[in-house]
């Protein structure tokens, strides 16, 4: 994967931050997603500060920044700097060599509940792991400028994929862009859930147990033999028709329309 392919990634991240709602409205120019490069794991690629129109739903390949794992830029475009909140970036991706994408948005749910000091527990299916035990809270409202509250905000996340920022934001991470906005979405549809919750059964609400998550955790996908008879007639089936791929799709032709 060239950089220019990095770049390119990173700009179709953005947009599906927007097309999920995660940056749009009122918070259409809040957030960022980064992708280390697969070549040179000390630097990564985000979009930077300084655009005509700052909004992720514009964002284009030549449009992105490169930085180092101290925040410092390292190419550009003309007249762009990196985005106020690097750090949160440079910090995660130093601090957890097998994490390659970070996103942080200011999704409301995530951020009210947060607020309330109410922790999620899992209530509907998708990112149910996620919030099996509760989130790390950073809670601090500033920004991430500095190195300092770079490390504070990374050391709180730990060995999770998603940190509370309070009165602010969130953060999540993973292994592959896929897997860190995938995380950041399924944060808010449970935030979301969980508000829902408390309204119609108050705030002793009953949550998805441990017990019924392990018990789903054991199921084998396409072990039975009605699906096994199947898949030797017709050999295994396409499973990498996701949401993610859907999103990119639709994120490429807006870019590239
Ligand atoms: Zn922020």
């Amino acid at each position: 994967m060239s950089l220019e392919d990095v770049k390119r990634e990173v700009a179709l991240g953005s947009r599906i931050l927007s097309i999920t709602g995660l940056a749009a409205g009122v918070r259409a120019s809040m957030g960022h997603v980064s992708l280390r490069d697969p070549s040179d794991p000390n630097r990564f690629v985000v979009k930077g500060r300084g655009y005509k129109i700052d909004v992720l739903a514009r964002m284009q390949p030549e449009n992105m920044v490169v930085c180092d794992l101290n925040g410092y830029l390292l190419d550009g475009p003309p007249g762009v700097l990196q985005c106020n909140e690097v750090m949160i970036h440079a910090s995660v991706f130093k601090a957890r060599p097998e994490v390659n994408s970070v996103v942080h948005v200011h999704p409301p749910f995530s951020v009210m509940m947060t607020v309330l000091g109410i922790p999620l527990v899992p209530v509907v299916l998708e990112g149910m792991r996620l919030v099996r035990h509760p989130l790390p809270v950073y809670r601090h409202m500033a920004l991430i400028t500095s190195a300092e509250q770079g490390r504070e905000m990374a050391e709180c996340l730990g060995k999770a994929n998603a940190v509370h920022l309070l009165g602010h934001g969130e953060t999540t991470c993973g292994k592959t862009m896929e897997e860190a906005v995938t995380n950041m979405v399924q944060l808010e549809n449970q935030a979301q859930m969980n508000c829902h919750a408390r309204a119609v059964g108050g705030p002793n609400h009953a949550r998805i147990t441990d017990d019924l998550i392990e018990e789903y955790l054991q199921w084998k996908p396409l072990s039975e033999p009605h699906f096994q008879e199947a898949v030797a007639r017709l050999g295994p089936a396409n499973m990498g028709g996701s949401i993610w791929s859907d999103l990119m799709d639709k994120a490429a032709k807006e870019m590239d329309a």
